[in-house]
């Protein structure tokens, strides 16, 4: 019956809309009911610390099993969940997916930190911290294993009630990372004003490097400027090898990108972890020189 309502709608809306448009009514209605339907997916993508070679951490990247469709990433259904406001319960969603599942894999990486990426709409909802904490507490992940993700844009925007925000989340413990850092602003007074622990390089400055001679330059420069900081600075979109060995030179930096693991079903992960350090240097390319 709902499908064929939906086809009514459909038809109903046809003349008026452009194709665009239609898209997006139809993804709003069917992303409504994803949350109960259980269609959303978490996958973990693993972060290396590349002086060590540890694997600290895994970030949490959205998945939609959408009826009819297959898989769709995130930056297809977000915007649309962030305008319409269901980002709010589908971000809590992922809250709690992320922080019991980083509790459960404790016993097989001790420390493994959780990264969890905060849209704008989100970190502006009065209640994200009491969210936030009840999460915590219920899951039993220790706070400094939990890092908030949140994009340059969203804290310029800050406003008295973002500060506060971000004060309640330092006081609690939990960690805050600046996601593709270089593409917002330049104003970077909100690296002194704010309690921020790690910047993450926009995977854009990767691209073409070492051979692109501005990327590396910029590469090169936020890396001793995150040194002189004492930020933890990590390079997003590795795909090869040659990026791999420039970042070895360049500095002491954490990496995530395809060469050495795409996202993974929490399954994936699970077994990721489970190997030896020793065996995964050797199954992820890690070792000097590369394999
Ligand atoms: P992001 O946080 O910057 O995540 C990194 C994106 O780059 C991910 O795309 C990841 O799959 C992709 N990636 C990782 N390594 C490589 C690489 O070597 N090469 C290339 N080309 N790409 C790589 P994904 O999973 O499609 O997510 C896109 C964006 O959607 C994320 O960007 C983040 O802003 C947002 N997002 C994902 N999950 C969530 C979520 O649970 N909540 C919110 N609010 N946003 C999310
Ligand atoms: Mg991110
Ligand atoms: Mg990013
Ligand atoms: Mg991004």
């Amino acid at each position: 019956f709902a499908k064929e309502r939906g086809k009514n709608t459909y038809q109903f809306f046809l003349p008026e809309m452009n194709g665009r448009a239609l898209n997006r009514l139809t993804l709003e209605t069917s992303l409504r009911h994803a949350l109960e339907r259980e269609e959303f997916e978490v996958y973990y993508q693993p972060q290396f610390d590349l002086a060590s070679k540890r694997l600290f951490g895994v970030e949490a990247l959205l998945r939609w099993h959408r009826p009819d469709v297959g898989i769709v990433n995130p930056t297809e259904f977000i915007p649309v969940a962030e305008e319409s406001g269901q980002i709010v319960s589908i971000g809590e969603w992922v809250l709690r997916q992320a922080c019991a599942q980083a509790q459960a894999w404790q016993a097989l990486v001790p420390g493994l930190t959780v990264s969890v990426n905060i849209s704008s709409r989100q970190f502006h909802d009065s209640q994200l911290v009491d969210r936030i904490l009840e999460i915590l507490r219920q899951t039993g992940l220790a706070p400094e294993l939990l890092t908030l993700e949140l994009t340059e844009g969203v804290l310029m925007e800050s406003s008295g009630t973002a500060s506060t925000t971000l004060e309640r989340l330092e006081a609690a413990g939990v960690k805050l990372s600046i996601d593709d850092f270089g593409t917002g602003y330049s104003s970077m007074g909100y690296l002194k004003r704010f309690p921020i622990s790690t910047l993450k390089i926009d995977q854009g400055f990767m691209r073409e490097v070492p051979a692109d001679r501005d990327n590396v330059a910029i590469v090169m420069a936020i890396i001793a400027m995150c040194q002189s900081l004492k930020l933890y600075v990590i390079a997003e979109g590795v795909e090869n090898m040659a990026q791999l060995e420039f970042l070895r030179k360049a500095g002491p930096v954490g990496v995530q990108g395809f060469y050495l693991s795409r996202p993974l079903t929490a399954d994936a992960t699970a077994a990721l972890l489970q190997i030896t350090h020793e065996e995964r240097i050797t199954l992820l390319a890690l070792a000097d020189g590369g394999t």
